[in-house]
């Protein structure tokens, strides 16, 4: 077990971090960065494998960016820059985050794409008419308790490790919802380790982290993809850096009225489809 201690991440994370600008998406993308797709939403190539996070969703909840069809049927039918997708992860089944629907249709129209979502979500997929059982067979299933140790396997070539992180508003809100973190790691042609972490609606207190510190110390990430009200901790350098373990970090689910403390922050976020973060090399070979 090892803590990396890195003194100079937090003032490189700073001059790192600004509002992105948006930009064209292209086809053929470079594979050091993840981009926005909406609300939580992000496609990334890491090594070989190509994956969505939190792509498909059907509830805006009146305060976040509504999907609209051509959005959904492209990522439902794989079109560019949805194409050839390996795999797509749900952290959890809320509205915002998935849509049993947009699911079923999206394993019906892609037959070599596999989901990975907890087993919450995929009892909603079942429970709906669209659902079919030939789908069951490239659905990994995740079911976990709070601290319990890391599910591991591989996806498309790509080291997935899954564990359970209490959502938002724990204790009292959404303590039955299993919110997950996924940690995706890879090899890109050069034969550099990357590795990117998204974590659903997690709950920012850090005793859900301290809880799976074993985890979070074992391995660095490039870059995580945090719930923005993360940012708002008043030690969130230290909690993104030490804490999760991670060197970057990009803002998501952010509110169509970007709150103005975040607007204000130097912290990455992202606000509209097609804005990328890039994933930064590792400053210390990892392993
Ligand atoms: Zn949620």
């Amino acid at each position: 077990m090892r803590f990396s201690i890195l003194p100079l991440s937090l003032s490189l994370m700073a001059a790192a971090c600004s509002v992105p600008e948006p930009s064209a998406q292209v086809a053929n993308e470079a594979q050091d960065r993840v981009t926005a797709i909406l609300n939580a939403g992000v496609r990334t190539q890491l090594g070989e494998a190509k994956f969505l996070f939190d792509p498909l969703y059907d509830n805006h909840f009146g305060s976040l960016a509504e999907m609209d069809d051509t959005l959904i049927e492209a990522i439902i039918s794989g079109d560019a820059p949805y194409n050839n997708v390996d795999a797509v992860f749900v952290s959890h089944a809320h509205g915002d985050h998935f849509s049993p629907e947009y699911f079923n249709r999206l394993m019906a129209a892609q037959s070599g794409i596999q989901i990975i979502a907890p087993e919450q979500a995929v009892a909603d997929m079942r429970a709906h008419e669209l659902w079919d059982e030939g789908f069951a067979a490239r659905i990994t299933a995740i079911a976990l308790s709070n601290g319990e140790a890391a599910q591991k396997f591989d996806v498309a070539g790509a080291t997935v490790e899954a564990i359970r992180t209490p959502h938002a508003g724990w204790p009292e809100r959404h303590s039955d919802v299993h919110n997950i973190t996924f940690r995706v790691s890879a090899t890109r042609a050069s034969g550099e380790l990357v590795r990117v972490m998204h974590m659903g609606d997690a709950d920012p207190a850090k005793q859900h982290f301290t809880m799976n510190a074993k985890f979070f110390c074992c391995a660095r990430t490039n870059l995580v993809m945090v719930p923005f009200w993360f940012f708002r901790e008043e030690d969130a350098g230290m909690l993104i850096d030490r804490t999760l373990n991670a060197q970057s970090a990009v803002g998501v689910h952010v509110p169509v009225q970007t709150p103005a403390w975040l607007a204000d922050s130097e912290w990455k976020h992202f606000t509209a489809a097609g804005q990328k973060a890039e994933i930064p090399a590792f400053e210390t070979a990892q392993n």
